[in-house]
């Protein structure tokens, strides 16, 4: 073939990377608008201070959330994804990225447990939404809705519309989860504005995979997620593995097409 008739091939290290984060890199996208979302296989907690990288862990991040995201979307509730590309990258909508991290809890854990005093695995009352401002050199602190809207991070409105979707990904999610045996203990997600012309709606961004949600197996407690890195249980990949093998992602031998989830009786 000669040069000139060669077709265009950017070499990946040759895209333009617009950010770089501590499990993903965002690319520039092949439209005006869209980017490219490639999934690492680096774990991280406690503020990036625990640190490996795990083989494999963001082929299946990147196939998990594709999975959830693509429900989602088809429910009517509006995120930035668009279509997984590969193993480890999917297309997604560029969307201005309100600096909150949202979590949405069902049964206490984590820091709530240890904030205030409640044993982990107690059935929360009723869902609860909390928000943390996205600043790693201030270590994410929880905020309440006067600060944002004081400090101009979101409106009013805007916290409105995320609280509302937070509430519809949370019935999604505990359901999903529920019906391969496994309880959605808390998550947590991330929302950006989409532009379209003057329109700006608020949608889900980033990712919803294990090392965002806490699982719990319905019948045994085992971990199914990144708090088996956070503690050192080992078994990382594996329970990631498990996780995607009941969504119907996995089976066996290897990657398949997505089908439907496994039910579990
Ligand atoms: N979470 C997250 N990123 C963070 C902090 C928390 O994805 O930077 C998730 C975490 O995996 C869990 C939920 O949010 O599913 C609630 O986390 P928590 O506030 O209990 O904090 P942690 O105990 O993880 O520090």
């Amino acid at each position: 073939m000669d040069f000139i008739n060669r077709p265009r091939y950017i070499p990946m290290n040759r895209r333009r990377r617009i950010y770089e984060g501590k499990a993903k890199i965002l690319y520039e996208g092949p439209e005006p608008g869209t980017l490219i979302q490639h999934f690492k296989d680096d774990a991280t907690a406690f503020n990036a201070k625990k640190h490996e990288i795990i083989d494999g862990k963001g082929v299946l991040n990147n196939r998990i959330s594709e999975y959830v995201f693509t429900h989602l979307n088809n429910m009517g509730i509006p995120t930035h994804f668009i279509k997984r590309l590969n193993m480890r990258e999917q297309l997604i909508r560029e969307v201005e990225i309100i600096p909150l991290e949202v979590v949405v809890r069902n049964v206490a854990a984590g820091s709530l447990s240890s904030r205030l005093g409640i044993e982990e695995g107690t059935q929360l009352p009723r869902s609860i939404i909390e928000f943390y401002f996205k600043n790693d050199a201030l270590n994410d602190p929880m905020v309440s809705e006067e600060h944002i809207t004081a400090f101009g991070w979101a409106t009013p409105q805007e916290i409105d519309d995320i609280m509302a979707l937070a509430i519809r990904v949370n019935d999604f999610l505990a359901g999903l989860f529920l019906g391969v045996g496994i309880k959605l203990v808390d998550f947590k997600m991330e929302c950006g504005r989409l532009w379209e012309g003057d329109l700006m709606r608020i949608v889900v961004a980033d990712e919803i995979s294990p090392d965002n949600c806490r699982l719990w197996d319905l019948s045994t407690g085992d971990r199914l997620d990144k708090d088996r890195f956070r503690k050192d249980m080992g078994g990382l990949l594996e329970s990631y593995q498990e996780v995607a093998r009941r969504l119907g992602i996995l089976n066996e031998e290897g990657p398949t097409r997505p089908g439907g989830p496994t039910l579990v009786k």
